[in-house]
């Protein structure tokens, strides 16, 4: 990632971003996108494997329970679009969403009540068509299944990059390779990072996994969980049989999601969403090896009774990270002493396909404008563990 430091901007800035995650990146580059002078800091080099934003792919779909969500999901599908032509790359792929659950389970009607309600388009499928359609799955009649007709794969990391590319483009410096050390409150910010010394009317502060150890020193401590996810690629023995695979979400047992072919040629990611394998990001990938591998063992059973022509053994696993919140509800706000000091962190494993309308969100908070969108589900009061501090 090439990056640019033009003299006259070099330490005065309207709004310095932390972190260069997919949060970070979309809310500097709306900001510079309104004529913002915007530094944005990232502690690694671009690109980066480190947070929770890296990878090819993410899950994007119509489908929240919650109204405020199911708002959001129209405009960020339309900002996604408008990313889409500024740098002329594909993005997204409309492939749908085969939704699966065992007829026992619990959430498949309210899904389908749910698509049903707001208009979205579905169709219903049998297990018995959905498998002579695609040829790779093994489900009896036990099991219910729809197709999410607008759902579809994020290319993640062209995301990333097309929103760092056209930040640079709308004048924004981008400084990756430097850490932020400290910030220090006041009617202008001061940042201090491992080569230089910073100031801004506003600061906004998506350290992804990284929030509680840059927010604790600010008097801010959430009750923040972060998790290392295993990512799982299985080997298709068989490429026919992936024949137009759409993504799936089966809800049986837990969430176990899968996405066709798109990372690496001729295998397909199937993960299990969400862990309780608790981390500290600085060390998520030192494991003295007696972190029992469960989601791998659900996931290897799984493949096996459910796909025909997939070894039913990992063949690459990558990791990741989530920081859930206890609602698993972002938290989008302002510090409560500092208005100039704006926080977004804990996206609890579904903050991707939302970036666009949380750049819009937290540069608005930014600029000290009151938000487009209702934000009373992720105020910080919400989440605080100790109130008194503040
Ligand atoms: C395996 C996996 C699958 C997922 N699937 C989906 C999906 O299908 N759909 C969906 O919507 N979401 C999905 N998500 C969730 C989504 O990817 C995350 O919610 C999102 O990427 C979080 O972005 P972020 O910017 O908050 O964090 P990050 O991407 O981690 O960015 C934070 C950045 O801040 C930097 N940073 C931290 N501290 C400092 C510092 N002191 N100085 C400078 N920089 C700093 C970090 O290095 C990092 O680059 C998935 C997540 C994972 C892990």
């Amino acid at each position: 990632m090439k990056t640019t430091t033009p003299t006259h901007l070099q330490h005065e800035f309207d709004c310095i971003v932390v972190g260069a995650g997919i949060e970070g990146s979309s809310t500097a580059y709306t900001l510079a996108k309104n004529n913002k002078n915007v530094l944005l800091l990232e502690q690694f080099c671009l690109p980066h494997t480190r947070g929770s934003s890296h990878g090819q792919s993410r899950v994007t779909r119509f489908a929240y329970f919650e109204d405020h969500y199911l708002k959001m999901m129209s405009e960020n599908f339309r900002c996604w679009d408008v990313l889409e032509k500024e740098v002329g790359k594909e993005l997204y792929v409309k492939c749908g969403m085969l939704q699966i659950e065992h007829r026992s389970g619990k959430q498949f009607g309210r899904i389908r009540d749910l698509m049903r309600q707001k208009k979205l388009d579905f169709y219903d499928i049998s297990s018995t068509e959905a498998c002579r359609k695609w040829p790779c799955l093994k489900f009896n009649t036990d099991f219910n299944m729809f197709v999410d007709e607008n759902a579809g794969v994020l290319r993640a990391d062209r995301c990333l990059r097309a929103f760092q590319e056209m930040f640079v483009k709308f004048g924004g410096i981008l400084k990756d390779n430097e850490q932020v050390i400290s910030i220090l409150p006041g009617k202008h910010v001061s940042v201090v990072t491992s080569t230089n010394k910073y100031t801004a009317k506003s600061i906004v502060i998506t350290p992804g996994a990284w929030a509680a150890k840059i927010l604790r020193p600010l008097g801010v401590d959430i009750p923040l969980k972060v998790v290392r996810i295993n990512v799982c690629y299985w080997r298709v023995k068989s490429r026919n049989k992936l024949n137009d695979m759409p993504t799936f979400a089966d809800t049986s047992n837990g969430c176990i999601y899968g996405l066709p072919s798109l990372e690496y040629p001729g295998m397909m990611k199937i993960c299990f969403h969400g862990s309780d394998v608790e981390i500290d990001p600085d060390y998520r990938d030192v494991d003295n090896g007696d972190t029992p591998q469960k989601d791998v063992e659900l996931l290897t059973k799984y493949v096996k009774e459910h796909f025909e022509g997939v070894e039913s053994k990992p063949c690459i696993i990558e990791t990741c990270m989530y920081t859930n919140t206890a609602t698993d509800d972002p938290i989008l706000d302002v510090h409560p002493q500092y208005p100039n000091i704006v926080i977004g962190c804990g996206f609890s494993g579904h903050g991707f396909k939302l970036a666009p309308v949380i750049g819009q969100i937290l540069s608005q908070l930014a600029l000290q404008q009151e938000p487009e969108f209702d934000i009373s589900h992720n105020k910080l009061s919400c989440f605080l563990r100790n109130k008194s501090r503040l």
